[in-house]
Formats: C-alpha cells, structure tokens, sequence
C-alpha cells in the first residue's frame, strides 16, 4: 500500500463557473444541518468537490477498488462498506477527472482517519479481538498488553492514512473513517 500517485490528473476542460456555483448552491441550501460532511476522494475536499465537480461520474468508474459512490446531489462520496472496502491511493480517480476537483499536490491526499468506537469495540468489552491491527498495512493500531482483560487497541493518527483496510472486517463496526478538520 502506498500513498504515493502513478500518474498526473487531467487538466481541466473548459469549466462552466456559473452553472457549479448556482449547482453548489441549491446543493448547499437543501443540506440538512446535522448531516456530517461526506468522505470525499482523496486529493479533493467538500469545497473543491462543491466548487468544481460536474457530476460526470468518471472519477467513479476508474476507481479499482469500486469505493467512489454516487451521493447526496450525485457529487462522488467514498463509501467504504463498498467494493473492496480500501483505498489504495492509486491515483485513478485524479487522473480520469477532468475538471478541477483533484489537487495532485495535496500531502498527504486527505485528513481522513479512523476513529475506534470505545462502545462497540469487543476489545474494550472483554473479548480478545485483534482484527484491526491484522488488516492494518501501516501498523496505525497497537495494543497494548494489559491487567485484568485483552488488550485495548490504540489508534496511531500519525501513521493511519484512512485506507479504510481496517473498518470491514471489524466484526462490531466499531471502526469507522471520519474526515478531520483541515
Ligand atoms: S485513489 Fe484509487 S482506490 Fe482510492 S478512491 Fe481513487 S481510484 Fe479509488
Ligand atoms: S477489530 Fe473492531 S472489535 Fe476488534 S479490536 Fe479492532 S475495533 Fe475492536
Ligand atoms: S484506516 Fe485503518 S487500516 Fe488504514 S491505516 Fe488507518 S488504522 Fe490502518
């Protein structure tokens, strides 16, 4: 697994601003306020994908690992309960978007991590799980050795990328991929 690119994005074709700002407009006024904001592809935010996506789904279709998902107003989402479950950062998704969603600059590629939920993880109820820390390729989840019970696992923000390798075969769905703040 690597966070690295294999390609350049395309550049962008003549992008029509008027009809995205009034697109990202009526998307944003028909949002419901309590709704988390949606995992974007990596290399891309909320704004950028609001800003410049013209809904042509090619990001979707280049994607090996079938991540990329239609979502609330058919701008891409990542969905890791699809496909594969895991983002390899190949660099597909960039490279077949031909307008000016992607930042290939962008390092790393986005703020998103996993984030371990203390009430459903079996770990922290007293059964011995380790599943996360067996599918985690950056060996972002440790556990510790600990009195009285399994060990507890922690999660290494400095080393997730939000792959997402992790959230599947959790059994409790105790691991979820959450976007930080930029
Ligand atoms: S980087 Fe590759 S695996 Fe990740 S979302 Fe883009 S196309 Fe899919
Ligand atoms: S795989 Fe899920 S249930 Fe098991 S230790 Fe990890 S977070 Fe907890
Ligand atoms: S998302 Fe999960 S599998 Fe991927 S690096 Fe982070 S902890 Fe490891």
């Amino acid at each position: 697994m690597s966070r690295s690119r294999t390609s350049t994005p395309a550049q962008p074709a003549g992008p029509d601003r008027a009809r995205r700002a009034f697109l990202r407009g009526a998307f944003l006024a028909g949002r419901a306020d309590t709704r988390p904001e949606p995992l974007r592809p990596p290399w891309t935010d909320d704004g950028r994908v609001l800003d410049a996506c013209t809904r042509c789904g090619d990001c979707l279709r280049a994607c090996p690992e079938q991540i990329l998902i239609t979502g609330e107003g058919s701008f891409p989402e990542v969905d890791f309960g699809a496909g594969s479950g895991e983002c390899t950062f190949c660099g597909a998704c960039a490279v077949a978007c031909r307008s000016e969603v992607f930042e290939p600059d962008r390092d790393p590629p986005w703020t998103t991590r996993a984030v371990i939920s203390e009430t459903r993880c079996l770990a922290v109820a007293g059964v011995h799980c380790e599943v996360c820390r067996d599918a985690c390729g950056e060996t972002a989840v440790r556990f510790r050795p600990r009195l009285g019970g399994p060990p507890h696992p922690e999660l290494d923000p400095d080393r997730c990328t939000g792959c997402g390798a992790c959230a599947t075969p959790c059994p409790a769905d105790a691991l979820t991929l959450q976007a930080e703040a930029a």
